[in-house]
């Protein structure tokens, strides 16, 4: 392998000390509200790392958790009542929802100022224009890794692989405000591997095990694999073929151990802004 590796659990262990030293300074408890509907394994486990990494930092973790069979008018109060609520700094609704709740509604419902995720369209519309606001987590995180790796974004080619509301298309934006030069690619897009081969920066959002592959990647590029895919024999990839590119490209994130600990850092970097933001107001 050539390519340097980019740590992102040590990344996202710094974020977390740097939080909890900037709660401690400003004197604060942010409080997180976690909102878990029904019983989906791997929503659980998601839940139980955010609470465990907010303690860990400082802030308090208010998990609320409701049956499968909650009606859509019960899960919109429950936003509404966390929105007034003074002490709750940061909401988050954990996706997906069970079969019959509409998220959208429920996500449009959150108030932007809480919106720690940042799905909101009021959040993802602050992101477009250029305004601060709360950037999605993922790509908050994707965007430190490619600082901590000390990758020069400015003129840079970037490709994203990807175009969800969640991932590919706040990338892209936080890419552009970085003065990258960018294309978004997307499932219908002609040639993918023509296109990766221009990047500078190549970031797949597919949820596609090992889509990208060698002979896709630019002499020297910087990869950023935000895909996390469990295979049939319990291994967890990427949506990049890691070790393959890692021959040709200078850096790349690893699957396990790169985007994914940023995303829960980003999220608790997050509360602590919308929690010095609602004190400040
Ligand atoms: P999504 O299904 O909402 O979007 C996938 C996107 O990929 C779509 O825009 C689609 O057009 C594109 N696509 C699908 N197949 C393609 C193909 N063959 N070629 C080119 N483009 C293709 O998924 P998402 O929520 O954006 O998540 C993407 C991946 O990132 C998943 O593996 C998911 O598990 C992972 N993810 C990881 C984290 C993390 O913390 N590391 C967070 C969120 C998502």
């Amino acid at each position: 392998m050539t390519a340097i590796l980019i740590d992102g659990r040590a990344v996202a262990a710094d974020l977390r000390a740097s939080i909890a030293t900037r709660i401690a300074a400003a004197g604060i408890t942010p409080v997180l509200a976690v909102v878990l509907v029904g019983d989906d394994p791997a929503s659980a486990v998601y839940v139980r790392s955010k609470d465990r990494a907010a303690h860990g930092v400082g802030m308090t973790a208010r998990t609320i958790r409701l049956p499968a069979s909650t009606a859509q008018p019960e899960l919109m109060a429950l936003v509404r009542s966390l929105n007034d609520d003074p002490e709750v700094d940061g909401i988050l609704v954990q996706l997906p929802l069970p079969v019959g709740l509409d998220s959208t509604a429920v996500i449009n419902a959150i108030d932007p100022a809480k919106d720690v995720d940042g799905l909101t369209p009021t959040n993802a519309g602050l992101l477009a224009s250029g305004q601060p606001g709360l950037v999605p987590c993922t790509p908050l995180g994707s965007m430190k890794l490619l600082q901590a790796s000390g990758t020069n974004l400015r003129g840079a080619r970037a490709v994203v692989l990807g175009r969800s509301v969640l991932v590919g298309k706040p990338i892209a934006a936080l890419l552009t405000a970085a003065d990258a030069t960018v294309t978004l690619a997307h499932s219908r897009t002609r040639d993918l591997a023509a296109e990766c081969r221009r990047a500078d920066v190549l970031v797949a959002a597919v949820g596609r095990p090992e889509l990208v592959r060698a002979d896709w990647i630019a002499p020297g590029a910087v990869v950023i694999d935000v895909g996390i895919n469990r295979l049939a024999d319990g291994r967890l990839v990427g949506d990049v073929a890691t070790a393959e590119c890692a021959e040709i490209a200078s850096a790349i994130t690893p699957v396990p151990g790169g985007v994914g600990p940023m995303t829960i850092a980003c999220l608790l970097e997050n509360t602590f802004t919308a929690a010095i933001r609602r004190r400040a107001r």
